[in-house]
């Protein structure tokens, strides 16, 4: 396990000796203590990206590529990785072993093949005139995310950047930075030159704050909730650095009254619960017609209240703890809100039962019945709670689902061909599921709208992302007539 600053190709300490706390969410025990990165740890981080730049920018794309193919085999090959990443995630090991790390070798794997498939443009200008358009690097990335997923977004920001010949600075979450450190580890071995990858865990008020109003960082990734997105825009301000966003979501799952209610069924559970609800595109509001309403709670009350809760390390277990203690308080508090608010508790809504679970972050799945104008229906719970609507037309199940200052990921369930078209285009959003839900592929875009934040993970809209354009003027024989002839 490595608990320091990943700088410059080398484990170091804190220039402060500052530390964080890695707790395991099963239990609150103390998995290790990492140190926490400070103002001049990121400077330092920073300019070493800024010295690998020239190199990395300049090596064959190719090889860019090989690399990373090199790290996706690399992640795949590390045994002791799931289980690190489940013990300081809580998500359980079948997750982490079936899920979070094949999805990242994947990840990495297929931007180490697009490395080199970036080509320019040759524009049709005036004869005599080659023009030319190049896609550059944008140059030192810093790269700030959460802990819902802390091992899979190490593919999704580190692979496009590199890949595009980007040096970069990631701040993972300081609750999960395990796997991050575990990744630059094994990026190190596998032979990425000193400087091009940096991992300095720390707290986002400072670490993070510091990468974002960095003079010499040119863009910002960002992963997390909207309130500290607006932070980050503010801090970017003094050198207008790029930024991209990737924050809340309030999905809206609508199940018509012609599903498959059996599909529809388990496709929600997975939707509201998969990852203890701690995703932004979870299916948080689920809208049901008012015609299979009844008979579709009835088979998903009994679902949640039949998922199996409990010990992470356990491959049985289904459900894990919340990451934190903090966020699991707060999740509780939102159920306490929605019933002060009138909305009904159908299953869970509390800790589980079971003296086991007693000393983890634990919440049972929860499902709340209440009004779209409610707060449980509009603000971002992050956790294993999912609200229930109901509607009685399309018209009305649209307007219910756009009336949330979000638009990331939204699901349809339906047997109708026009209907899923026609509601997939008008559904505000990033992304959007037609009888299946929270799918996702390296190579298809994410991201969102509004207060969901603006540009994209993944595909070659990411790749774009970690580049600008350039264009190229020849004079080939243009013979150009002097302006101020004499
Ligand atoms: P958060 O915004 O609190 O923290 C995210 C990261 O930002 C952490 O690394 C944190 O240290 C850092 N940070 C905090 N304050 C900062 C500041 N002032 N300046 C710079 N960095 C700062 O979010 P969280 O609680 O860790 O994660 C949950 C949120 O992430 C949810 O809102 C969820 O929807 C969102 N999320 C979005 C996506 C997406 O792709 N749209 C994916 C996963 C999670």
């Amino acid at each position: 396990m490595h608990n320091q600053l990943f700088i410059d190709g080398r484990f170091v300490d804190a220039l402060d000796g500052d530390t964080l706390d890695v707790v395991n969410p099963h239990d609150g025990s103390l998995i290790t203590r990492v140190t926490a990165g400070a103002q001049l740890d990121i400077d330092r981080a920073v300019a070493a990206a800024r010295r690998a730049f020239p190199a990395w920018s300049r090596l064959a794309a190719g090889e860019r590529g090989r690399l990373l193919a090199r790290l996706a085999d690399a992640i795949e090959a590390d045994t002791g990785l799931a289980e690190l990443e489940s013990a300081d995630t809580g998500h359980p090991i079948r997750d982490a072993r079936g899920l979070d790390v094949p999805r990242t070798a994947a990840c990495f794997r297929y931007f180490a093949g697009m490395a080199d498939k970036i080509e320019g443009t040759v524009v049709p200008v005036e004869p005599g005139f080659l023009n030319y358009v190049q896609r550059t690097p944008v140059g030192v990335v810093g790269q700030i995310v959460p802990w819902n997923f802390p091992l899979m977004f190490t593919g999704w920001k580190l692979g496009p950047a590199l890949a595009a010949g980007n040096t970069v600075v990631l701040k993972p979450s300081e609750l999960t930075p395990l796997s991050a450190l575990r990744v630059a580890a094994l990026a190190a071995d596998v032979g990425f030159p000193p400087g091009v990858i940096n991992v300095v865990p720390g707290f986002g008020n400072v670490a993070g704050q510091r990468l974002a109003n960095h003079p010499d960082v040119d863009k910002i990734a960002f992963t997390g909730s909207t309130a500290t997105g607006r932070r980050i825009v503010e801090a970017s301000r003094g050198n207008l650095k790029r930024i991209q966003l990737e924050l809340g979501g309030k999905g809206a799952n609508i199940v018509f009254a012609d599903a498959d209610l059996d599909t529809a069924v388990a496709g929600a559970a997975w939707a509201s619960f998969h990852n203890q609800g701690q995703a932004c595109i979870a299916g948080s509001r689920l809208l049901l017609h008012e015609d299979i309403a009844d008979a579709f709670l009835e088979r998903f009350v009994a679902l949640a209240q039949s998922i199996r809760v409990g010990d992470p390390a356990d491959p049985a277990t289904e459900m894990g703890p919340l990451t934190s203690a903090a966020h699991r308080d707060r999740v509780l508090e939102s159920v306490e809100m929605a019933q002060a608010q009138g909305g009904t508790v159908l299953a869970g809504g509390k800790a589980p039962a079971d003296p086991g679970l007693r000393q983890g972050f634990y919440v049972e799945p929860t499902v709340v019945a209440a009004r779209p104008q409610d707060r449980i229906a509009q603000e971002e719970v992050f956790g294993p709670v999912v609200t229930v609507l109901r509607f009685a037309s399309d018209e009305q199940a649209l307007a219910i689902a756009n009336a949330t200052q979000y638009g990331l990921g939204n699901g349809l369930w339906t047997r109708d061909l026009a209907r899923a078209h026609r509601l997939a285009r008008d559904i505000r959003g990033g992304m959007c599921w037609v009888n299946c839900y929270k799918r996702v592929h390296p190579g298809s875009p994410f991201g969102g709208v509004g207060e969901s934040g603006y540009g994209r993970d993944m595909g070659f809209e990411a790749m774009h992302g970690y580049t600008e354009s350039r264009s190229v003027w020849i004079n080939v024989d243009a013979g150009i007539a002097p302006h101020f002839a004499r």
